[in-house]
């Protein structure tokens, strides 16, 4: 029928990772796994590297890599290390899955762009950090980019197929559309009273309603900074306007976003909250496969309700808008600046609420500046970086 279509897996120890080995590893007929990568976990590599056989596999840490050597000695997969064979690798396969976490994830995910490949985009951060750059090198390299976070996937499907096929290019005006709607589930600390927000736990914090993730991205859906990121992912990926993006609670999960039109109509796309949904997807766009995911029971669903997010409760979700809008240079000292005051709160050296505080503090202390380069933006996540260790201190409970 067709040849199978190989397969690169960035971040594939990760949540999203194990979750596209698990639905690729349905269809092998359609994906031919060519390459895993992840940063250090050298047990969870060796298990993916014996059940899924990928011609090679890299471990970003050059250890990790020498170990991984060892173990899997008996068997045929190339072992490889560091940030050129990230890239490389990115760049070789017919199409790339980027679920590395964090700013680590721009420049292999970049590589897999400007080798005009399929790209599977989770990795928010990385548009995030460099939004027109991007999104720009997306077109002049003819990548086909596919949102795979689940709003994105989801605004994604209710497009016309114009303008899904000219991600960024398009004028949303001219697609008949009038409003992005993102919808978030408000996180763990919904409902908790305000003032008991400062005394939550990381593991508190980790325990999503609904998703399963990531430590680094549920606690970014605890702050909201998630829907926040999302928020300026949404703005490059769809080519939005300030008036045409907007984001409401949704604490059922089950619409995972809407885009509304000028005719009145509103598309939204519902489904079980499973990444292997979203996954499918872009695996297979335009077909349909299976994903493993059960079918949606609306009778057990019951009701769906909507409600605006309380900015008291949230304020690194106003930050993240705010940044959207100033500027580059705001947006990547606020996405670093977080990554340092989340990892801060997970080693329990700043309470939760301080997480907020950190960001609003770095972002104000860069000065306001155009960045047309990856070199560019790469300073300023380190100065930013630099700035969140300092305030980190500052906020530090002992
Ligand atoms: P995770 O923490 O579970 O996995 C992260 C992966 O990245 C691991 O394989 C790890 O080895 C690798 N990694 C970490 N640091 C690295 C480094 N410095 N160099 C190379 N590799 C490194 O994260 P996740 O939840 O799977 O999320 C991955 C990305 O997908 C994030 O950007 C997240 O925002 C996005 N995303 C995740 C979900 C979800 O449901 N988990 C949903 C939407 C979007
Ligand atoms: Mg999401």
């Amino acid at each position: 029928m067709f040849e199978p279509q190989t397969l690169t897996i960035l971040g594939a120890t990760g949540s999203i990772g194990l979750n596209t080995l698990a639905v690729a590893a349905q269809h092998p007929e359609r994906f031919q796994l060519y390459a895993v990568t992840a940063h250090s976990n050298v047990t969870a590599m060796e298990q993916i590297c014996r059940e899924h056989k990928p011609r090679i596999a890299v471990m970003a840490d050059v250890h990790a890599a020498a170990d991984l050597k060892v173990r899997i000695a008996d068997t045929s997969v190339q072992v490889l290390s560091g940030q050129q064979a990230l890239a490389d690798v990115a760049a070789a396969a017919d199409m790339t899955m980027a679920a590395i976490v964090g700013a680590a994830g721009l420049m292999p995910t970049m590589a897999a762009v400007m080798a005009g490949k399929r790209v599977l985009l989770a990795n928010k951060e990385a548009l995030v950090m460099s939004g027109q750059l991007f999104m720009n090198a997306v077109v002049e390299h003819g990548a086909i980019l596919l949102p795979i976070d689940s709003e994105h996937n989801a605004i994604f499907q209710c497009l016309p197929v114009a303008a899904q096929l000219s991600l960024g290019d398009q004028s949303l005006t001219t697609a008949g559309i009038s409003k992005i709607i993102l919808t978030g589930s408000g996180g763990p600390f919904r409902e908790l009273p305000l003032a008991d927000l400062a005394h939550q736990s990381p593991q508190a914090a980790c325990a999503h309603p609904n998703w399963s993730m990531g430590q680094k991205i549920s606690v970014d859906s605890a702050t909201m900074l998630n829907k926040g990121l999302e928020y300026i992912e949404a703005r490059w990926l769809f080519n939005c306007q300030q008036h045409e993006l907007d984001v409401l609670l949704h604490p059922q999960s089950i619409i995972h976003s809407m885009v509304r039109y000028t005719d009145g109509s509103v598309l939204a796309q519902m489904g079980e909250p499973d990444m292997r949904t979203p996954i499918a997807y872009g695996l297979s766009y335009p077909d349909r496969i299976v994903s493993g995911v059960k079918a949606l029971d609306f009778e057990q669903v019951g009701a769906l309700t909507f409600c605006k997010p309380d900015p008291e409760r949230y304020p690194c979700l106003q930050l993240a808008q705010d940044a959207c809008w100033q500027g580059q240079w705001a947006t990547t000292s606020l996405n670093a600046a977080n990554e340092v005051a989340v990892a801060a709160f997970l080693n329990q050296r700043i309470r939760f609420t301080a997480i907020a505080d950190v960001c609003a503090e770095v972002v104000g202390r860069i000065e306001a500046q155009e960045l047309n380069s990856f070199e560019a933006i790469l300073s300023v996540d380190h100065q930013a970086r630099h700035y969140a260790e300092e305030i980190v201190e500052k906020y530090a409970v002992c």
